[in-house]
């Protein structure tokens, strides 16, 4: 945190993947001002969401510090959990986050097209509203980018920006609006390349404004500017 602050990060939001990662990140959000907390279950959990689950989810997110629902979403790299159940997982995180008004921190990995597709079920049947949430480690193509702003979502940019071959991701973020991205560690995974391999941690996410910052030849004032008011904009944070 001493760190993170040195390095100008002034908020954090800290996202939960299960019951008790989601009570320990509302725990800490209590600690630090400068943290708030989202509470959701990982598409990776192993862990069926029944009404008990849900009811939980519910009452934790009552509290005044969660932000968000997340991360919720898909996942078919790993597939811990099939798909089906996945699906009826995210389904119903979705609407206990439209039930409270709040955002969604969206985990998608090789599973764009069902994603975007539930997305669009839910915003038919929901409604939309401005700015539902935001895709986190985006890692999709460019015509996802595009649906994902499309639908009023903010894009999530990681450390992996930084790799030497994430050529694709560069050519992605390079043709993103400022105002639709959003920079974050995914810690304690995809520190950037100066640190890779090492645990990551908030005051990296310098790496990743420096590199956003090189590729839209903009200076890196200017990312931290528009991120910070786009994080404040969707996660709406009481100072
Ligand atoms: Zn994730």
């Amino acid at each position: 945190m001493e760190r993170a602050a040195q390095h100008k990060v002034t908020r954090i939001i800290n996202p939960g993947t299960s019951i008790k990662t989601s009570q320990a990140a509302i725990e800490m959000s209590t600690q630090f001002t400068s943290v708030s907390a989202a509470v959701g279950i990982h598409p990776n959990e192993d862990v069926h969401l029944d009404e008990s689950i849900l009811q939980k989810l519910r009452t934790l997110s009552s509290h005044p510090n969660v932000v968000a629902i997340g991360e919720i979403g898909l996942d078919y790299f790993r597939k811990i959990t099939p798909p089906e159940e996945q699906k009826h997982r995210f389904r119903i995180q979705l609407d206990l986050a439209a039930e409270l008004s709040l955002p969604v921190i969206i985990h998608c990995r090789d599973a764009y097209e069902d994603t975007i597709n539930i997305i669009t079920e839910w915003q038919t049947a929901v409604g939309t509203k401005p700015n539902p949430g935001v895709f986190h480690s985006f890692s999709g193509l460019e015509t996802h980018a595009n649906l994902v702003i499309e639908k009023g979502f903010y894009i999530g940019v990681t450390g992996s920006i930084t790799f030497n071959k994430a050529y694709n991701l560069r050519d992605v973020v390079t043709g993103l609006p400022l105002n639709k991205i959003l920079i974050e560690t995914d810690a304690p995974f995809l520190s950037p390349q100066a640190n890779r391999g090492k645990r990551n941690e908030p005051a990296f996410v310098r790496w990743v404004a420096d590199k956003i910052a090189e590729i839209k030849s903009v200076e890196v004032s200017e990312v931290a500017r528009y991120s910070t008011q786009n994080a404040q904009t969707l996660f709406g944070w009481k100072d």
